[in-house]
């Protein structure tokens, strides 16, 4: 039996990226070692919190942390709806709950469910321990300017994140690789992080940030960068701000 730190439990529509708009059962995770600049979910960041909300068709309820494996399994199965598309484990950030998210998947995948992890990437090491678990993985490039870690810290970060996305493909997930991107955001970058993906298959996804997003020459101009090297390039904003859900 393995317990852990959950923030947040919910049923919504995935907000980024090509699966805008499935709906899916959330478990966002407690903590994160980085600190974007541009994070909306800072109050996930605590490793740990003292309850874990569940939110089901506007009821609102509290669980006390630690919470264990078993009872997320049935906390998720009281949420599934029939348009369910799959279980995404969000944060904060997962990988900083790897052996937790593990059990959790495990008894998921038993049970026929599919699951989508969405992270930093910090750790290749905790992504590859959990990555036999999982369907689909979104995996974040930072760039230097978002100061998710110290400046001395980028290049190991960078590194782990590549790590990720490539045991990500070479496990079979489907693999989305997603950079926040915000006004001035050098397109030299872009074209760096497009060169080093060149030879995957993935989907690559430029995010514009919510507030400060670049203007349209600029994402013209970013998506055209990527698409020099790779085949699957989309722009696309944070649509769950737009439709005011979580
Ligand atoms: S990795 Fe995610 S949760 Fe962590 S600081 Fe960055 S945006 Fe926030």
């Amino acid at each position: 039996m393995v317990a852990g730190y959950i923030k947040e439990l919910f049923s919504s529509f995935q907000g980024e990226g090509p699966y805008a708009g499935r709906r899916q059962v959330f478990i966002r995770f407690a903590g994160c070692p980085l600190s974007c600049i541009y994070c909306d979910t800072a109050y996930a960041r605590y490793p740990e919190p003292a309850y874990c909300t569940v939110l089901n068709k506007g009821s609102v309820s509290r669980i006390k942390n630690p919470v264990e494996h078993y009872s997320v399994i049935h906390l998720v199965s009281e949420l599934l709806t029939p348009d369910t598309h799959s279980i995404c484990y969000t944060g904060g950030e997962p990988l900083f709950n790897a052996v937790f998210v593990d059990e959790i998947a495990k008894e998921a995948r038993r049970l026929h469910y599919r699951n989508f992890i969405e992270t930093s990437g910090y750790s290749a090491r905790a992504f590859e321990s959990i990555a036999r678990d999982f369907d689909i993985a979104s995996i974040d490039i930072k760039l230097r300017s978002h100061r998710a870690v110290r400046d001395d810290d980028y290049e190991s970060l960078y590194d782990n994140e590549l790590d990720c996305i490539r045991i990500s493909v070479d496990r079979g997930l489907e693999t989305i690789v997603k950079v926040v991107v915000m006004r001035g955001t050098p397109v030299s970058d872009i074209e760096v992080i497009s060169r080093a993906l060149a030879d995957l298959r993935i989907k690559f996804v430029l995010q514009p940030v919510t507030d400060n997003k670049p203007d349209i020459d600029e994402l013209f101009t970013l998506s055209e960068v990527a698409g020099s090297f790779i085949d699957d390039v989309m722009v696309i904003p944070q649509v769950h701000r737009c439709m005011g859900v979580l």
